[in-house]
């Protein structure tokens, strides 16, 4: 055999064309010696398998190609589900909640133990509603004071359910104290003592009188009986520091001005701002608001940790710990101000821009404009700077804001987290314009409000002159209020329901047959044009592959509809209801808690 059908015969076996060739040659081959002019012929194949033998190997080496890029798919996907699914678990665990109550049990106290009693049961019910895998276990420290024998100083119930806790309450016997000062530190301490177990942990104080003691009360010295206790503060300071250290969160719930100084006093004790917070409850009726309160936001805070340190630590996205240890980043001088522009040289960028087609995949575009960026960001959300800029337009410099992720090791900050997040927006926005030219499908009255998201570029800015980029998005100045209307992982704002967003986002699961939702909207409420102005949202898609890491697939989809009840725009819309949506009936308790109490701890904005 020649070397031709050699190599041939090497690179074929799939291709019977080229078989059939080599066995032609073969046979021209053989035929040669008697057949002169069958040279020219046999010329002809040779050449012909020249071809097919390229093209054969070009074939055979793309579907190598195509065997490793399948593997590799498999390979992230793989590895993706299962961070996904880590992820689902601990947000599960962060609905796991532990609740204490620590309560003056002394003279006036009697209708807050009565109203705890009376209303356990409505809030365990109302909060499972609300969370889908919620799970409590209640307990109740009651405390008196020194002038009662040790039996009756305090009524202590360790963790259990809700019956038994119940049971337990209606037999908690309000007593005189004596003098107006308490045991409130004998209080703490029994709470500390507790068997505190699951994710998250919460003590609700309410009490209408101090502790003893000079440090914790301004009362005249006949109040408090033992005026000396606790002189140097270390029995507080060292209570609120075991709260801390067992991750209770401490809410007091305040009644009087009585308790002011007691409870600065325990706010001196941690250097850890948020570890108590205080509430004017100011009537016994504010007692459930206060509750579930406290709860939701307990569960928020753990569950916006638990997605921040997943966003951010690809490596590993459930240790809190190693993100601030691993993850590098640059130290940053902050300047609110807007700088002044004309100290500031224009730079010649490129801009990456993507349009999307019906089928909802985007196509790049660039361009090259003239920008400014401030030296020093302005802000920072979770994972990102902000800094104000200005953009060329002809011969008008329009307000834009460049935001950059924070990270300066390759994996936290790549052009393609950047492209993703255009990806995603640009996807949303043209989801968007469709949804609003949408009719409804049924006579209503509901106001359906216009749904936009800002345009969000990328731009190149180089640095030096070796080639090097540095990546911002870039995006219109928006003035107004910012409001956050859902997360991505079911997360609704009960306090500003947004109906028309939480429509949209079941509308684009139907839109796109089930293969992706638009969630974590937030932005801006025009009112006036009866419009939403959005930005940074999340696209939960059965393709794993585009959108970025909070594209959670079908368990992010999964979770929108646990907690999506439908409002009157998804009816008229006619949306199909989902599986996984919670019953009618189970959700409708929200307008018990409409009245809320008199707060003044800060609103936590959900940053991004
Ligand atoms: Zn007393
Ligand atoms: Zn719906």
């Amino acid at each position: 055999m020649d070397k031709t059908s050699v190599t041939i015969a090497s690179a074929v076996n799939t291709l019977s064309d080229v078989a059939a060739l080599r066995r032609q040659l073969d046979a021209i081959e053989r035929n040669e010696k008697n057949n002169i002019s069958g040279n020219i012929s046999l010329e002809n194949i040779k050449k012909q398998c020249d071809v097919l033998q390229k093209e054969t190997v070009a074939k055979l080496s793309a579907t190598t190609q195509q065997q490793i890029e399948a593997q590799d798919h498999l390979h992230f996907v793989v590895k993706r589900t299962k961070e996904i699914n880590e992820l689902i678990k601990s947000l599960n665990d962060a609905e796991s909640v532990d609740v204490c109550f620590l309560m003056d049990c002394t003279n006036s106290m009697q209708k807050y133990i009565q109203e705890v009693k009376d209303r356990i049961f409505e809030t365990v019910k109302l909060l499972k509603s609300r969370f889908s895998f919620f799970n409590i276990r209640l307990a109740f420290v009651g405390y008196r004071d020194f002038n009662l024998t040790p039996d009756k100083q305090f009524s202590i119930l360790d963790f259990t359910d809700e019956k038994e806790f119940y049971s337990f309450v209606s037999t908690v016997k309000c007593e005189y104290g004596g003098d107006v000062c308490e045991d409130v530190l004998g209080g703490l301490q029994k709470t500390i003592g507790l068997s505190w177990k699951q994710t998250v942990r919460i003590l609700i104080h309410v009490s209408d009188c101090p502790s003893h003691g000079r440090r914790y009360h301004n009362l005249p010295e006949d109040q408090d009986f033992y005026l000396s206790h606790d002189a140097d503060g270390s029995i507080g300071t060292n209570c609120i520091q075991q709260l801390v250290e067992l991750r209770v969160r401490y809410f007091f719930g305040r009644l009087t001005n009585l308790t002011d100084k007691m409870i600065q006093q325990f706010a001196k004790s941690t250097s850890d701002k948020t570890a108590i917070q205080q509430f004017h409850l100011e009537k016994f009726q504010n007692l459930l608001p206060f509750i579930f309160d406290s709860v939701t936001r307990s569960i928020s805070k753990k569950t916006s940790s638990i997605m921040k340190t997943y966003a951010v630590n690809s490596e590993n996205p459930l240790n809190t710990e190693s993100l601030a240890k691993n993850s590098v980043r640059r130290s940053i001088v902050f300047d609110g101000k807007e700088p002044t522009w004309t100290r500031i040289q224009p730079k010649q960028v490129q801009v990456v821009k993507y349009e999307c087609n019906s089928d909802l995949n985007c196509e790049e575009m660039m361009q090259s404009k003239n920008i400014k960026i401030a030296d020093s960001p302005f802000a920072e959300g979770a994972l990102r700077l902000a800094y104000y800029g200005l953009l060329q337009y002809k011969d008008i410099w329009g307000k834009v804001v460049f935001k950059e992720y924070k990270g300066v090791t390759g994996g936290d900050n790549t052009k393609e987290m950047y492209l993703e997040m255009l990806d995603c927006q640009t996807v949303a926005d043209y989801l968007a314009q469709e949804f609003n030219k949408v009719s409804p499908a049924t006579n209503s009255t509901a106001m359906i409000k216009k749904i936009k998201f800002i345009m969000t570029k990328l731009v190149f800015v180089p640095q030096g002159n070796e080639g090097k980029f540095r990546y911002y998005t870039m995006e219109r100045f928006i003035e107004g209020a910012y409001k956050k209307f859902s997360n991505n992982i079911g997360y609704v704002n009960h306090q500003d329901p947004a109906l028309t967003l939480q429509a949209f986002s079941h509308w684009t699961y139907e839109r796109t047959n089930g293969e992706m939702i638009v969630v974590d909207l937030q932005g801006i409420d025009i009112g006036d044009h009866q419009t939403y102005l959005l930005t940074d949202p999340c696209i939960h898609a059965t393709d794993l592959k585009r959108f970025g890491r909070t594209n959670l697939g079908k368990a992010g989809i999964k979770r929108f509809f646990q907690t999506h009840v439908c409002n009157i725009i998804c009816q008229t819309f006619k949306l199909k209801r989902n599986e996984h949506q919670p019953d009618r009936a189970s959700s409708k308790c929200d307008s018990h808690i409409c009245e809320k109490p008199n707060s003044s701890m800060a609103t936590e904005a959900s940053k991004k």
